[in-house]
């Protein structure tokens, strides 16, 4: 079996080559994400393994296909980025993984939560220039504030445990209700209502036509003025020019987002050295209450072990005719 990976990063690497210790797959690493102008690179290969920033475009189904490729593993939950029904077209099976560590992403809506509020990045910017003054660093108790969390699947449902842990009162929207996480204490509630109550709402739906910009001006007008809105989902879920206007009105208190509607040329580069022409991100970052991470919510040994595990037995499953548990279709 050979495997084209796209967008290999170095921490993909060492732990996708520690688990092929097990598997023996040949594997040819591309620092290059998947488009229309590398698709000559999956020349000679079974398999594409590809991440959430490699556009599986119907143009670029159509090529894999050419190039005898017949299994597209994502190594990542979403699957946003596949036409799904070019492959099925042209007989090319999708496998991603589903669930690699939920709280991997809860943990890091988390830590944008408490970075936001208690500002603990400016505190350690400036106690390290010995300037050791409180002004400005003034946060909230998180204890009893209504936290709104949108979408309880798998990793709704772990930053729900964990909020419900730091004393909040906890809402939810979903389109299918888990009562696991009614008993404990969460209340599911209208969109509306979610929006009216909330101090703090955080999205874990996935992107699909339904939610693409949930988070647009009509939503915000609904909101508290001063809401904390956290994104660790997926970048279109809100409309960036309209919550840039909503944070420039102070509508909006507080941002943070692992995720954004244009990331895919700017996430996992280095661009420090370059001229940025996306005005958005740029006014994104000016703002003092904003927080950016460049979809890192995942980013933990555990759910890197999990990934690697999950993909090298989707492939297996897959060369050998087994149950394919892990198929989108
Ligand atoms: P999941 O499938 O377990 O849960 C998604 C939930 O959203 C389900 O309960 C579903 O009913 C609900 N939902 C679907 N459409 C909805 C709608 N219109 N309104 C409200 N709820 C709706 O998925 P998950 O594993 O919890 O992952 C959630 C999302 O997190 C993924 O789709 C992915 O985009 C994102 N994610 C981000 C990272 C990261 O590193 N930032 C990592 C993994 C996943």
């Amino acid at each position: 079996m050979k495997i084209a990976f796209f967008s290999t990063k170095q921490y993909d690497k060492d732990s996708f080559n520690e688990f092929n210790k097990n598997y023996n797959f040949d594997i040819e690493y591309f620092e290059a994400s998947l488009k229309l102008r590398t698709t000559n690179l999956t020349q000679g290969f079974d398999t594409v393994c590809v991440f959430v920033n490699d556009k599986l475009s119907a143009d670029v189904i159509e090529h894999l296909a050419a190039n005898k490729i017949k299994h597209i593993a994502l190594r990542c939950a979403g699957f946003n980025n596949v036409d799904l029904s070019a492959a099925k077209k042209h007989n090319i099976t999708v496998t991603r993984v589903p669930a690699y560590s939920p709280e991997a992403v809860a943990e890091h809506a988390l830590a944008l939560i408490m970075t936001l509020n208690r500002k603990t990045h400016k505190a350690y910017n400036r106690v390290r220039e010995s300037n050791f003054s409180l002004n400005n660093l003034t946060g909230f108790n998180l204890y009893k504030k209504n936290v709104g969390v949108i979408g309880t699947g798998k990793i709704g449902a772990a930053f729900c445990r964990i909020m419900l842990g730091m004393g909040c009162n906890v809402s939810a929207y979903d389109l299918f209700p888990n009562k696991e996480i009614e008993k404990p204490g969460v209340k599911y509630k209208s969109l509306n209502e979610l929006y009216n109550e909330s101090d703090i709402i955080s999205l874990h739906c996935p992107l699909t036509p339904e939610t693409h910009h949930l988070i647009n001006s009509e939503a915000i007008d609904k909101m508290k003025t001063g809401v904390m809105i956290i994104n660790s989902s997926r970048g279109s879920l809100i409309n960036t020019k309209d919550i840039i206007d909503a944070l420039k009105n102070k509508k909006i208190g507080y941002l943070g987002i692992d995720v954004y509607e244009q990331e895919e040329k700017l996430f996992f580069k280095d661009l420090s050295e370059s001229i940025l022409d996306d005005d958005d991100i740029l006014r994104l970052i000016s703002f003092p209450n904003v927080l950016v991470t460049s979809h890192q919510a995942f980013l933990t040994k555990e759910a890197l072990s999990e990934i690697a595990y999950t993909v090298f037995e989707n492939i297996k499953a897959f060369e050998t005719a087994g149950v394919l548990k892990n198929i989108v279709e």
